[in-house]
Order: C-alpha cells, then structure tokens, then sequence
C-alpha cells in the first residue's frame, strides 16, 4: 500500500488539504488526469472557469477537490451548489464528493433531483447539507419555497452544461443564477460548446479561466470506433451477430425511440441476454435498480434512449452501440463516452444505413477522426461464441440447480430407456433453445450493403485481389493463406487482409506482383474451386 504522499505525489503540489490527499490515494489515482491538473489550481485560486471535458475525463475530481478544500467545516448552510442535467449525474457526482470527502469530518452532501419525495430532501437540508447536488428544476422548486438558502453559497457548478441547455434547462438554469449571489465562484463544465453555453457563460462567469481537454484525444486513446454499415431492415440480424462475435462485458445500446428500447430489448432477452430497456417511461427507482444491476454484473445489456442514459457511469461497460445514429456528433460524443470510464477500454460502434453517410460524415468532422469500418463477424466467430456462451449458461447455472434431483432423474431416464447420458443432456438443450436454429447459417449471415467505403483500407504497398471461392465452398482463411503459401510460395508474412464473402473473397498481396507468379496463382484451386484470381481495380494504395 502506498502512503498518500507518495501515491498522490502528482496531487501534492496543488496544496490540498492532506484528508483530500487521503482520499485521492484511497481511490488509488497516481497523478491528475489533464483537465484536473489544469482546472484545480484555477479554481483553488477563486477564479471563475469554463472547462471543456467530457465524462471519463476525471471532471468530477477537478471541481469536488477545489470545492471541498474551500470548505468551512463549521458553516452549515450550502456552500456548494452543483447543476446537473440527469437525477443519475447528480446521485453520482453526490458520491464522489462523498469520495473524496471521505476524510473530512461532518461533511454534508445532499443529492437532490425530481421524481423523489420532498420530505427527506427538506430535512437532509435543515440537517445542514453543505453540498448540495441537484437537477436545475428540483434547485429551484427548493429555492421558490425557501427550503434551499443559498446566502452562504461559495462555488456554483454547472456540470454538463451543454446537455443542460439541450434538454431544455436554459430558463431554470438562468433563473438560478440571477438569484445568487455575485461573488460566488461560477464554474462551468461542458463536453461541447455550443453557442448557447458560450452565450450563458459571457453572461455569468467573472473573467474566467478557460480550459480545454480536446475530446478527440480523450477518446482515441480509450476508446476504438467502429462503423458497420448495414440496411435498416438487416439491422436486428446484425445487431445480434456483432453482440456475438464481440466479447463485451457489459453492452449499451442507444435507440431512438421508447418503443425501440422495448423492441430491441424484447429481441435481445430471446437470445438469452440479460437485458432491460431504459427510457423516459421507466421510473425512476426502477431506473436505479436497472443500473444498479448493470454495475453488478446482473444484467448484460442496457437499452435506452439518449435522455434515459445520460450520465451512467459504470465500468463494466466496455461497449457502446449507437443502434440508430445519435441526432448530432455531440449526443454521439455523450453517447460513447459511457464506455471507457476510468481509464478502460471501450469500444464503441455506430450501425448506419447507407442512407445515414451524411451523419456518419458529421460525426468524423466533429471527433476529428474516421471510423474504422467493421467486418460483420463471419459465421464462424458467430458459432463459435454461441457454442462458448451455451457452455458459460450451463456452467453457471449448475449453481443453483438442484443437482441431486434433476441426476436422479436423468439416471432414471437413461436407465429404463437405455439411453446415454449425453443424449438426454442434447433433448434438454434442444428444449432450451426451442425451435431457433442453433448454428447461424452461411445463408442468414448478412451480406454486406454496397458501400463507397472500402471494407478496410489495403495497406500501404499492398494490392486488393478477389478470388471466387467464399462461404458457399466452404473455404476459410487458413485455406486460402495455406494455397498460397504452400503451392506458390508466397511467404506467410507478406499475405495480408482476407474477407470471406458469400460468392467470393479478397485477399491483400504485396505491390508489383511478378508475372510468373500471378500466372501461378491463375491456376490455383482452393477447397477444389479454381482460383482464377484477379486484382481489383483501384485498389492499390
Ligand atoms: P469523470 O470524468 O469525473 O466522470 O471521471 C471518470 C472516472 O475517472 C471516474 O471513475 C473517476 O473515479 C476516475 N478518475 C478521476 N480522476 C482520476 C485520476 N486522476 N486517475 C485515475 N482515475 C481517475
């Protein structure tokens, strides 16, 4: 274990208060992320800050530890007002503070958000909450009937400040701030900045100091974006086939619609997921419960709509799927940044038609990066998993099976019919799976939607060939690699990508290919198919 000077030694030049000190080294953080290292001494200082960073940044940290330092122990009235767009921000920024305050003796933070009781958000305040963390119209439903006194109000947070504006707060937020006091410090977080935050923040803020995390840096080192482009009516199918193939611990998948949670949820728990939707319509103790069981590990799949989702922050989550493309690049930005939290990995994948390249442009722009084209998984990597997975359900529910029963039973049956043991079990699969086909069939893999994209772009010093041998021979990649390597000497290292199609495959050869060696690779034949191989045009880098 190391000692809090020495594992917080990046934190220790900010000058904090040694029990923030501790707590940094509880949570085990080595040195400040970027934007704490930026905006802690800013604010230590008293200065007014706009900060642009996303979720997964460490944002939380770089205005709690400020704020908590500032803090007057004995003083028990608010002093620190955090505005958050979504109950489930505020609930989680509320337990940071009580992170990082875990050190500070008698320190009060109170989350308060609609959609809960009145009464014990009163009496948490009348007990002297220091901190108060809460949604813009439960903060001002407090402050109209005086419940919530901000006359000792030190620091106001607006967190998320764009998603506050687009989900309609402009007014409440507004409100707020003309009604406190001048002096007090104003800080502002937002992932983007769009006119109306910056509008809000010309208002408001005093001279501010300004930070900027760039979020594409942040998210090209955590997070890996993939776009797979597929027709609106093949999307289920290839939902499913990627959620396969994809070893993910704990999935989300963004929808458009209310009912699209219920659908794709529906769909998703018949192929054995442990899923739940999550939308306007849930309420808000089941909402909790639903993301309290995806931190767990009860639950696999979360599907929601934009508004339901903001603000979840749980670490299983290593895969976002933006099912039906986010309305701007900035809701695709919140969206992702709900995997690679912590400093994890996290992949994230858009499915579009080939209808959506216009969004699928704009979001390029704004992340200022392209999106790696993915391969729907073939059948094999499908098959593969769903025999894994067939053997994870059983394994994991001999747990709480009643062994000595149901082995009884099953000695009985194989007994009195003469039957081995392993035919019983396959009945039993058989009733589990039901009528569903076990194996994905080269016929219900989906086909690929012309695309002007590439399916992955041919190495530097590479050529594209097609060769008519794919699914429908039977052909794998080890075949292909084998023939070439094997009967035309083409070293196994200078052969590169291969995609196996239905009719057809491509594969990738070194540049300038010599004549005799195509006219050998011209006779070829693969699984028993003639190769006859030729380069695809324009395919050279
Ligand atoms: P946030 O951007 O505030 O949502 O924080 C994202 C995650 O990063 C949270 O799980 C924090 O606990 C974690 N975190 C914050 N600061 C640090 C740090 N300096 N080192 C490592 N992890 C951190």
């Amino acid at each position: 274990m190391l000692s809090a000077a020495e594992s917080a030694d990046g934190f220790g030049g900010f000058g904090l208060h040694p029990a923030l000190l501790q707590a940094v080294t509880d949570s085990k953080y080595c040195h400040p992320s970027p934007v704490q290292a930026q905006a802690i001494p800013l604010l230590l200082q008293g200065r007014d800050l706009i900060a642009q960073a996303q979720t997964g940044t460490g944002k939380t940290a770089a205005f709690a530890l400020p704020c908590l330092h500032n803090l007057e122990a004995d003083q028990h009235l608010p002093q620190v007002l955090v505005l958050t767009p979504t109950r489930e921000l505020a609930l989680q920024v509320a337990k940071s503070f009580e992170r990082y305050g875990a050190h500070m003796p008698r320190l009060r933070v109170l989350p308060i958000y609609g959609g809960s009781g009145f009464r014990p958000q009163i009496q948490g305040l009348r007990r002297g909450a220091q901190i108060v963390v809460g949604t813009p119209g439960r903060v001002m439903d407090h402050m109209r009937q005086g419940t919530l006194n901000l006359s000792g109000l030190r620091s106001l947070v607006l967190d998320e400040a764009d998603e506050m504006l687009r989900m309609g707060f402009i007014d409440d937020v507004t409100w707020i701030l003309e009604r406190t006091a001048q002096e007090r410090q104003l800080v502002l977080f937002s992932a983007t900045m769009p006119p109306e935050v910056r509008q809000l923040s010309g208002r408001f803020l005093h001279d501010p100091a300004e930070v900027t995390i760039a979020t594409s840096k942040a998210d090209t080192q955590r997070i890996h974006q993939w776009l797979l482009m597929v027709h609106a009516s093949q999307k289920r199918q290839a939902l499913i086939q990627v959620l396969e193939a994809e070893a993910s611990e704990a999935t989300m998948i963004f929808v458009r619609t209310k009912q699209a949670t219920v659908e794709v949820a529906a769909e998703l728990s018949s192929h054995a997921y442990r899923c739940a939707a999550l939308s306007g319509d849930v309420i808000q103790s089941q909402r909790e419960q639903v993301i309290e069981r995806l931190r767990s590990g009860q639950l696999d799949v979360v599907v929601a709509t934009d508004v339901a989702a903001r603000g979840i922050d749980v670490e299983r989550i290593t895969l976002v799927v933006n099912y039906d493309p986010p309305l701007d690049a900035e809701a695709y930005i919140h969206r992702i940044g709900r995997t690679g939290r912590a400093g994890r990995q996290g992949q994230a994948l858009l499915l579009a038609t080939p209808r959506e390249r216009r969004q699928v442009q704009a979001i390029e722009r704004v992340t200022g990066q392209r999106l790696e084209v993915m391969e729907l998984p073939d059948t094999a990597m499908v098959n593969d998993r769903r025999r894994q997975r067939f053997k994870e359900r059983i394994l994991s529910a001999l747990d709480g099976a009643d062994v000595p029963l149901f082995a009884q039973l099953v000695k009985e049956l194989s007994a009195e019919n003469n039957l081995p043991a392993e035919h019983i079990a396959a009945a039993l699969a058989q009733l589990m799976q039901g009528t569903q086909p076990f194996e994905l069939s080269h016929q219900d893999h989906l086909p690929r939607p012309s695309s002007r994209r590439q399916s992955r772009p041919v190495a530097a010093n590479m050529e594209r060939y097609r060769i008519e041998v794919g699914w429908k021979h039977k052909v794998k990649p080890g075949n292909i690699v084998g023939a070439l390597a094997n009967q035309a000497g083409i070293k196994g290292q200078s052969i590169g990508r291969i995609h196996i199609f239905d009719e057809h495959s491509t594969v990738d050869l070194p540049r300038n290919m010599p004549d005799d060696l195509f006219a050998t690779l011209r006779n070829l034949r693969v699984v028993s198919q003639p190769l006859r191989i030729r380069k695809l045009e324009g395919s050279a880098v």
